[in-house]
Parts: C-alpha cells; structure tokens; sequence
C-alpha cells in the first residue's frame, strides 16, 4: 500500500497563538498549567488536521515548546553549567533560560538550521553527562494516541546530526561523545519499540552536506547499534535540504527507510537512484511536495516524477513525503483574502500541502481518474499564474538577457576612483559614518501606525519624517560624524520598504513562519518579474542633504539580500531574480545620483546565507551574486562613492568574493566574529575601503572611548590605514536616543585619538 508521510508541521498555529502563548507565559500573565493547556490544545489540533486529512504517517515530537535542537539537548540533559541545573525533568524556567539567557547567565548562541531562515539553539556539550531527563518522543506518542487515536510516527534529531551541530567539544572528541550519546539513543528507541511504536523517523539532514570516511564508518555504527537493539522498530533515515552525499553508502545502512529530498536535491538524488539503484527491502521515502516553497505542487508533473521512482522501486516501497518539515512554509492560505487571484490560487501553504500530498497518494494508489478534476484545477491555477502580466514583463526580460551577458564594471579602477573621490569628497583620515538606521521611537511607530490607519494624512506623516530627519542631521554634524544618513525612519523594515515599492512583489497577510523562538517573520513574496516603477529612496535622501554641506550617504538594499529574505517564484532560477532586482535597483542609484547624492550604500547583510549546502555550488554563486551586486552599483561615475555593509555571518571565508563586489567603501560587523576576520585579513590582504565595526549595537550599553580605541588598533594592524573607516557593527534602529547619541560621541572621540596616533604614518 503506498502510504504519505509528512516530516513536520508548523509549530506557530494559524493565529501564531503559540507565539502569543509563549510570549505571554514569558511575561509571567499565563500560569505554567495554564500555558501547557494551551500549548497542547495547538500541538493535538495540528494532529487533528493531518488525521482529518488523511495522512498515514503522521509525525509526532516535531512540536516544541521553541526549538527541536533545544528539545534534543534537554532530553540528553546537555544544558551549559552556568544554569544551575541539577538534574530530573528540564523545568521551562531552565529551557527557556538557555534559550533567552537570564540576568544571571547567557543564553546558548542561536545559528541558522542549513540554508534556511530557521535559528536553533547551538547545543554545548562541554561540561555535561547526558543522561535521559524525559523520554519527549514517547510522550508525544502516547498523547496523540490517547487523544486521538493516532498511531504517530515520531521524529527524533539523529545522534550523527545532532553531535555535528553540536559545540564544546574537540574534533578528535566525537567518538567518545558519540559513544556516550549512544546508549541514551537506544534507551529511547526501545522504550518506543515496547510502546508499539512501528516507524520512527530520524532527521540526519547533515547526510546532504559533504561526508568522509570516518563519517561514513561512525553512520554504520550508530545505524547497525539501532538495529541490533531495536530489530522491531521501523527507522526511516531522513534526509532533507539536498541530495544525500555519498548515496550508495546511505542507502546500505542498515534502517527500515531513507528518506530522500526529490525538491531540492531534485537532480542529485534523482541520478544517483539511477546509477545506484535502491535496495528492494527498504522504504524510500519520497520527498516531492517542496516542504520551503509556497507555491502549489504541479500534481502533474509529481505523478510523473513518481512514475519515474517506481521504474526503481515499487509503489508499495514508497512513502509520498514532504520534502522537510512544513516547520518552514506559512499555516494555510484560507487567510489570504487581499492577493490577486492568480497569486491566490497559486499559494499552497502547509495545510494545501497536506491535500496534495492526500491527492497524489490516492492517485498512485488507485490510478488519477478519482482526481482528475483537481488536476485540471491544478493546471489552470498555475497557468493562471504563469501567463499572467506581471510574470511576463518582456521589457524586463529584454533587459535582464542583455546584462547577463555584460561584464557589469566600473568606469574606472578603484586606485583611480579612491584618487578621484578623495580629491572630490576631502574625507579625512578615518572616516566616521554610521550603517544607515537612527533609533525607530515608539513615536515614530505610533506615526507610521497612524498614517497607515489612514488617521494622518499623507503629508502629515512626510512632515514627521522630515522632522526626524532635521533632528539627526543635527545630531550628527553635532557628534562630529564625516558621512551622514538620513536615518531610514520611513522604513519598518529593509527588505519590505523596496518590496512595497517594486511591481513583482506581493505581501501577504498571514504568511509567517518561524524564525527563531517565538519570533515570526512575513517575508515578501516575489511572484513576477521584478521591476523599477519609480523612485523609492530620493525624496528623504535628497531632503536632508539639503540640510547639510557633508555628504549623506543614500541608502539601499542589494538585491541578493531582497531576494533571500522573500519568498521567491520557482519558475525561473534565482540568479534571474536576481538580475531583475539589481536591475531595478541600479535604477534607484542611478535616481539617487541624479538627485545629486554622492554617496550610494547598498546593504547585503544576507549574501553568506544564501550560500549553497553544496560546496561544487557555492562558487557558481557567489559569482553570479557578486555580478548582481556590480549590476546594480556599475553604472556611476568614478567620484560617486558606492558602499556596502555585511553583518552577522563568518565572512572570513568569502573575503575575495566581497572584495570582488568592488564597493569602494564597506562596513563589516566584527564584534561577534572579530577575531577570525582579523585573521583572514592577515592571510589576504583587502584593497577598498573598509570600516569594521567598532562596537556592537545588540545591547543598551555605551562603550567606552578606550574599548573603542582597541578594536581600531587592532584593525590597524592588518589593514592599510588610508582605505580605513569608522563606524558600528550595524543600523541603529533598536537602540535608544540617549546611549546612541553617547556611543557615537565616544566612537569620534576615539577617532580623535587614531588620528592623532596615525597621522604622522600615513
Ligand atoms: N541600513 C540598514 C540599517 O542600518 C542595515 C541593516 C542590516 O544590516 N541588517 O538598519
Ligand atoms: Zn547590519
């Protein structure tokens, strides 16, 4: 019998009521009982609706309480010693301790989950002995089967995983740690197995990334432990994200099932099923409806893809998937009530999912005539979409196919645009400027609320943005800083303002997803082509320079950026959405400089994120990001400045890519990673401008002009003091008026200093 599975489901609920739960437990205005009353009442109707559906395997222990990493460290027991836990059932107070810090200890560092934009909680072995606290699989289990009569399949992050992802231990470590781990895993397993539990699903999305022999030895072991002490138990190996490294060792682990990403490692997979086969005794689990996307399935073109899987395997082999957790893809789309109806009809968010999955499974069971009204709704749904005007704009396309095969290039080298913009701009030695954002006060909110109400008018609420704007021109020329911004408080956020402003682009009302604990975000769907309809940025920009005889920097974001932090169509290749939008922006700077602002940075704090898993891939990318990057900033004359600014990523192993972007200026986040981008500025040398941050802007507090004085003589040691710039690690949007205002006086103090010492050396 073919059987459909789902990996996961979203954890937020269709209202994100466990966000406001979790928020509110949090505040301390829910009780603890309270709180797990309702966190269930969310966890069983996510059951319901995938029983409703009619899934087969329904996944159970994919809900938490914040992060499925953080539940696998606290099952373990693995929880840092500076929380004080001494052992029995982790409390919440201890968990969410980890998770958020408290006022006596931090919180673990947080990262993203492979190349998605989900955070998990970095577990830190050092100083633990994992013991079993609360066996949470087994739990989930028994509560959907008392509640509900639900024979779940539980997920459990695998051993391999969940050690690699892991921190606070040395390489040559792994093995003793694997081996203590071990025993607890299999405890787990048998306790499910005496339960009745038939499958088990176990996460290893590590398996997609590159793997050694070593590694391959230690998957035997831990697979071959599983399989000596639990012969009952059904285990699906699941991978997702890409194709699996090293296929033909995987699939001869000795486990029930591999799962397999038929979305997006579509190609890999697909060619290694080919050339390697698939063993008769296992189940193939087949990832084909896009567990990341949020578009509909084309459930003509996954049949086929499934007619071709079953010339390797047979159909009662297969388990019709997910292609990851739905953890990734907004609730439903029952919501969405303001989206064209060609956009509308093409949205399948988790819940649509599950009735495709329903769909293609009766299909492959008993044949499409049952379904063959859906398909035909289907097919007209996604042609509706494909044909429509703002997926066929040929003036767009025209331009795009002619810059593809440019060479995007200033008009001069940057030693002659360095000599050109010196001579024009008078900066002196070391620069101060800052990354674009002042403080967005509760009254700047509460205005753009208003105006968006519709209780201020138009030129009411510009009014008020102008008057910001006067209020830091000021404060800046008074802090002493050489570049000013305008400040950016039109924008409630970066990638969205652009969005709002570009024809392609469609926000929806109820598409969030989980980001990092109870934070959600509503990316921006891109579902046409991208295209420039008038200026965006001018105005404010153009308005404060008048303000002031020093230069103000323009301020955008790059298009790398707007495209990984959207939602993006997936009829065309990224690289192409990404030339549309550097299309549309190099309009924008083109706009700005006609306005007569000199000065242009081009934000791309998300081009490290949207690096491939895949080390063949991650070449071909950064190229074609660099080139977007070139397209959109190529086309000005030698003496306009263009910056840029990253943050938050290890940058030290792309340095020659971001070199390639040829910004004359850019400001780099170093407070989190300063050391190892030093370093790497020690093996490569950079030839631009660049500013490393000087002080990190996540906390409140103002530092001081000697910590400050530190950083700059540090950076000073590697790099040429003539390209160097201040300013901080980032926008200052989240910071308050007063600690900005004092942090800055104490950056240019520091300035003051650097100057003085440098002056004579350069
Ligand atoms: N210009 C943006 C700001 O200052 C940059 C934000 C970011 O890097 N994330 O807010
Ligand atoms: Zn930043």
């Amino acid at each position: 019998m073919v059987r459909s599975s789902v990996l996961g489901y979203p954890r937020i609920g269709a209202d994100r009521e466990w966000k406001k739960a979790l928020e509110a437990f949090w505040a301390g205005k829910l009780e603890e009982s309270e709180f797990q009353l309702q966190l269930q009442e969310i966890r069983l109707n996510h059951l319901r609706k995938q029983q409703e559906k009619g899934i087969d395997l329904i996944p159970v222990n994919d809900f938490s309480y914040y992060d499925h990493i953080l539940d696998t460290a606290a099952m373990f027991g693995i929880i840092p010693q500076r929380f004080a836990f001494e052992g029995g059932a982790v409390p919440l107070s201890v968990y969410y301790g980890v998770a958020r810090g408290t006022k006596d200890a931090a919180a673990s560092e947080m990262t993203k989950w492979f190349n998605t934009n989900y955070h998990y909680i970095v577990p830190e072995l050092s100083g633990a002995s994992p013991v079993i606290t609360e066996n949470k699989p087994l739990a989930a289990y028994r509560e959907a089967k008392e509640k509900l009569g639900i024979q779940g399949k539980p997920v459990i992050v695998g051993p391999f995983t969940f050690l690699k992802l892991s921190k606070g231990y040395s390489a040559s470590e792994f093995d003793t740690w694997l081996h203590k781990l071990l025993p607890l895993y299999v405890q787990i397993l048998q306790e499910l197995a005496a339960e009745g539990v038939e499958w088990v699903q176990i996460d290893e999305p590590i398996l997609v990334t590159a793997l050694s022999d070593t590694d391959i030895e230690r998957l035997k072991t831990i697979y071959a432990t599983f399989a000596n002490s639990v012969p009952n138990l059904n285990i699906v190996l699941q991978t997702y994200f890409e194709a699996v490294d090293r296929y033909a060792d995987i699939i001869s682990l000795p486990v029930k099932g591999i799962g397999l990403d038929f979305v997006h490692g579509l190609n890999g997979n697909l060619q290694s099923l080919k050339a390697f086969g698939f063993p008769a005794d296992k189940v193939l689990g087949a990832g084909v409806i896009d567990g990341r996307g949020i578009w509909k399935a084309s459930l003509r073109e996954k049949l086929a893809l499934l007619e071709e899987l079953t010339q390797h395997v047979s159909a009662e082999q297969l388990l019709i998937q997910t292609s990851c957790s739905l953890l990734h893809v907004p609730v439903t789309t029952a919501r969405e009530t303001k989206l064209a109806p060609e956009l509308q009809g093409a949205l399948a968010y988790a819940d649509e999912k599950l009735d495709e999955l329903a769909l293609i499974t009766k299909a492959v069971s008993s044949g499409t005539a049952g379904i063959a009204a859906d398909l035909d709704e289907c097919d007209r749904a996604l042609q509706d979409l494909q044909q429509s005007a703002a997926r066929n704009r040929s003036d767009v396309q025209a331009a795009v196919a002619e810059l593809r095969v440019q060479q995007p290039e200033r008009s001069r080298p940057f030693a002659e645009r360095h000599a050109a913009q010196q001579a024009k701009w008078q900066l002196p030695l070391f620069p101060t400027t800052t990354i674009g954002s002042f403080p967005q006060s509760a009254e700047v909110r509460k205005a753009r609320q208003l105006w968006r109400k519709g209780e201020w008018s138009h030129d009411h609420y510009a009014a008020f943005i102008r008057e910001q704007i006067d209020l830091w021109i000021k404060l800046q020329e008074e802090i002493g800083l050489d570049v000013l911004v305008h400040g950016e408080f039109e924008r409630t956020d970066m990638v969205e303002f652009f969005g709002e402003k570009l024809a392609g682009f469609a926000f929806t009302q109820n598409g969030w997803v989980q980001s990092y604990g109870s934070r959600c975000v509503k990316p921006p769907v891109i579902y046409g082509d991208v295209a420039f309809t008038g200026e965006m940025t001018v105005e404010e920009t153009k308005y404060a320079q008048t303000l002031t005889s020093r230069p103000v920097k323009g301020m955008l974001t790059g298009p790398i950026t707007i495209m990984n932090w959207s939602f993006v169509r997936d009829d065309v290749a990224r690289e192409q959405i990404a030339y549309q939008l550097a299309y549309a922006l190099r309009q924008e700077v083109e706009a700005l400089e006609q306005a007569g602002i000199g000065m242009i940075q081009v934000d791309e704090p998300a081009v490290r994120e949207g690096l491939p898993l895949k080390e063949e891939e991650q070449a071909g990318y950064l190229e074609w990001a660099v080139k977007a990057f070139r397209i959109a900033t190529c086309t000005v004359q030698e003496t306009t400045q263009i910056h840029t600014h990253m943050c938050y990523c290890e940058f030290h192993d792309m340095i020659d890519s971001i070199e390639a972007m040829d910004a004359d200026v850019i400001s780099i986040e170093t407070s989190r990673s300063h050391g190892e981008l030093i370093h790497s500025f020690e093996l490569n040398t950079y030839k631009l401008g660049i500013g490393l941050g000087v002080y990190d802007i996540h906390s409140p507090r103002v530092p001081g002009v000697e910590e400050m004085t530190s950083m700059i003589e540090r950076a000073l040691r590697v790099l040429d003091p003539k390209l160097f710039w201040i300013n901080p690690d980032c926008g200052l949007k989240t910071r308050g008026l007063e600690e900005t205002v004092a942090s800055l006086r104490n950056m240019v103090e520091a300035t003051h200093i650097a100057r003085a010492t440098h002056a004579a050396c350069v």
